[in-house]
């Protein structure tokens, strides 16, 4: 997706990540160390679909064994390659040091194109792709435990779950193989929200900034603030919802596949999202304006522009034209290299994929818990909770002889559920890693004009992969 004239994701990754490590005080041997994928497998296997032996051929990629187990995404598109797992299992190994979720980085793919098979074609090769990843422990509770992207789901997860349980029968553990699961086969809730809801809270916290909001030219809460959305997938799909539902935002614009729709006025994300599954995509969207060729879109006028589908869309042939002063990196690798440097020099604040879209391996993280504890969150002490609220609603109208207000009772009254303690969890994990990263930005700006959030993202990532390599040794 990249111009011509740039490199690949892969490069452009570490290109990011040499700009941060150079402005530490680290010894080049260790940036070598940390900049490459430790190992990547790659397999051809054939199954028997449509009367002939069809070959495919996937990948699983780790980065960094710092921490055990890596995590990363499992993704099916044509566009999967050596490359590309490697550049996203990378930014796996700096997304979980960011947020601080005890994994080491790693990530899959299969080059396919998932919609053109159906699901019992899709579930024998999916089946048949995780029986080679399992039997190397590439999927292993203990060594590497993968999780939905883009072209996969929980359904996925559930056939890789319960593959991973006939190959391994006695493995009580068994359902840590892998997150992203459906609730039936050990998922958890608040997991398939979990991306979209990362970048609504980031968002929300970037807005309780003055100081941030200026730098991008914003001011006031983001209730009218205009979006654009690129992907109204699993990740921007969830984002622009709860933007527009939750923080009153108007969604000017969604660019898919098949082009964009324009509605100055604001679309509606619901009935937008139930065309594209009736129809396939937002053409012939009646309630805006269609736009062929989609990525001219991502240069609309608006406040807050999230790309959240491809790598390389913002980049060096179009960036200079991209008009929004907040970019908010829901995809990975959305901007290049060569498009971040012309966005810095515009005064275009970016946040950075490796936080903004933390939110998934974040909730995975919980899942992984929950499967190894064998107990859902807050089953023990929910009720316990809410009876000690009782006590003190009682103690209240003792001691001043009046009668709690009724309307206050329900919401006084009630012990955190599993979700209540993934989205708390989750939105703890957002505010605090973003005020690491602000603190950083700010603290070195001062110095250095060239500071910004992602370079601040790299710098705090960077600086935990060292001191685990040099506590641990390598
Ligand atoms: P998805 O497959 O659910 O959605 C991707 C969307 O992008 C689809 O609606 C697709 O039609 C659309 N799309 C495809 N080509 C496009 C194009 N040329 N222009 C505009 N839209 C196009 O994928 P997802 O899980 O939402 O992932 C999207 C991005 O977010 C990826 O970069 C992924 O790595 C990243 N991400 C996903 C998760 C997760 O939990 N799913 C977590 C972290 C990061």
């Amino acid at each position: 997706m990249s111009s011509k004239n740039e490199p690949g994701f892969r490069e452009s990754v570490e290109m990011l990540f040499m700009r941060a490590a150079e402005k530490m005080d680290l010894s080049s041997d260790i940036i070598d160390k940390i900049r490459v994928a430790n190992s990547t497998y790659t397999v051809r296997f054939g199954v028997k679909l449509r009367g002939k032996i069809q070959t495919f051929t996937g990948y699983r990629s780790v980065h960094s064994e710092h921490a055990e187990p890596v995590k990363g995404g499992i993704r099916y598109a044509l566009s999967v390659d050596q490359n590309e797992v490697e550049a996203l299992a990378s930014l796996m190994t700096y997304k979980c040091a960011l947020v601080e979720v005890p994994f080491g980085g790693s990530k899959g793919g299969l080059c396919i194109d998932p919609r053109a098979w159906d699901e019992d074609e899709l579930e024998h090769i999916t089946r048949r792709f995780a029986f080679e990843l399992i039997k190397r422990d590439l999927i292993n509770p203990s060594q590497n435990v993968p999780a939905p992207d883009m072209g996969t789901g929980e359904r996925e997860m559930a056939w890789i779950a319960d593959q991973y349980h006939r190959m391994n029968t006695t493995d009580i553990d068994a359902r840590a193989c892998v997150t992203g699961k459906p609730l039936e086969v050990g998922g958890i809730r608040g997991r398939v929200e979990a991306t979209g809801r990362g970048v609504q809270y980031g968002i929300r916290e970037f807005f309780r900034h003055e100081m941030d909001k200026e730098a991008a030219g914003l001011k006031g809460g983001l209730g009218g603030k205009r979006v654009v959305i690129q992907g109204l997938g699993n990740v921007g799909y969830h984002a622009g919802k709860f933007l527009q539902e939750e923080d009153d935002c108007k969604i000017v614009a969604v660019i898919e596949h098949d082009g964009a729709v324009i509605n100055d006025n604001g679309l509606d994300i619901e009935t937008l999202k139930s065309h594209i599954s009736e129809y396939g995509g937002v053409a012939k969207f009646p309630h805006g304006k269609h736009v062929e060729d989609g990525s001219l879109v991502l240069e609309h006028d608006c406040d807050i522009l999230i790309p959240a589908a491809l790598e390389g869309v913002i980049n060096m042939d179009n960036a200079g034209r991209v008009k929004a002063r907040f970019i908010v990196e829901a995809a990975n690798g959305p901007i290049t290299a060569g498009g971040d440097e012309i966005l810095r020099k515009n005064g275009v604040v970016i946040m950075p994929d490796m936080f903004a879209n933390a939110g998934g391996v974040t909730v995975s993280y919980f899942e992984w818990v929950k499967n190894l504890s064998h107990i859902r969150f807050g089953r023990m002490q929910r009720r316990q909770e809410e009876a000690r609220q009782e006590m003190v609603i009682e103690a209240l109208e003792k001691m001043t002889g009046e009668s709690f207000p009724d309307e206050l009772r329900g919401a006084f009254v009630s012990g955190a559920d599993e979700l209540a303690l993934v989205r708390s969890g989750l939105d703890d994990t957002m505010r605090g890693a973003y005020n690491n990263m602000r603190d950083m930005w700010h603290r070195l700006k001062a110095e250095d004009p060239s500071m910004d959030l992602r370079t601040a993202a790299y710098m705090i990532s960077i600086d935990r992969v060292v001191k685990s390599y040099s506590t641990l040794g390598l």
